[in-house]
């Protein structure tokens, strides 16, 4: 008789400074194509790779729980956030490891500017040694270099795959693209509820958060 596997673990890191739509429709097309149930948004506290965010970590995070009040399926993970020092994907890996043993299937979701950047992750060789990548395609993004496509050309595997294997393999998913990025809604270019959840939008107006560009506002 066949063992039946426990659902795997998916995991989505981001800054979100502010959550936006482009994050939250493709981790929900990303859990369905996948078919798990359940994913964990990832905050991070001080991204190794962004100069400086501009709203506070509770700020983020109640941006976070605003914008997941209506989606039961997915859930915060503060621990990176509470973490003093700079967030390493490679050590929030290793603690899902440890909490949750070696056999279960971690699945990390991330765009493709993420994978794009990937060798500039700390310890970024180790990463598949833990965990599974599922990505899914952004338009207007370049290539992958050399290094990165030689890693994906050995790991590149169906998406059933992930979901047997605990780690190791790299899937693609096809997520319906949306313009959009924090920095846009930071300098006042994406300030809009077609790209931010209403709650959010009303947090960042309330709170004053980002510089808005004169007249960019859409004032519903
Ligand atoms: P910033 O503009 O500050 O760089 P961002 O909008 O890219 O931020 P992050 O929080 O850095 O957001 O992104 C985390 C993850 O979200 C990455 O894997 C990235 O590929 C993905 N992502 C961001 N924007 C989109 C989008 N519009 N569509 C799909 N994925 C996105």
């Amino acid at each position: 008789m066949e063992k039946s596997l426990p659902e795997p673990i998916v995991l989505f890191g981001g800054s979100f400074d502010p959550v936006h739509y482009g994050h939250l429709r493709a981790v929900q097309e990303a859990a369905e194509q996948l078919g798990v149930e359940q994913v964990k948004l990832l905050p991070c506290h001080i991204p190794p790779h962004k100069e400086s965010l501009k709203a506070s970590v509770s700020q983020r995070l109640h941006m976070l729980q605003l914008a997941i009040a209506e989606q039961p399926n997915l859930s915060v993970d503060t621990w990176e956030l509470e973490q003093p020092k700079a967030s390493y994907t490679l050590n929030t890996l290793k603690r899902y490891r440890a909490s949750y043993g070696d056999e279960i299937s971690l699945i990390f979701l991330m765009g493709w500017d993420s994978l794009q950047s990937l060798p500039s992750w700390y310890h970024w060789q180790e990463l598949a040694e833990l965990s599974n990548f599922a990505v899914w395609r952004r338009p207007g993004y370049s290539e992958l270099n050399h290094q990165v496509q030689a890693w994906l050309d050995t790991r590149l595997s169906e998406v059933a795959d992930l979901k047997n294997q605990s780690s190791g393999h790299v899937c693609f998913l096809q997520t319906t693209p949306l313009d959009v990025s924090s920095s846009a809604v930071r300098n006042g270019d994406a300030m809009n509820t077609e790209l931010l959840p209403e709650s959010v939008y009303r947090y960042i107006r309330e709170c004053n958060l980002y510089q808005t560009k004169a007249g960019k506002m859409n004032v519903n």
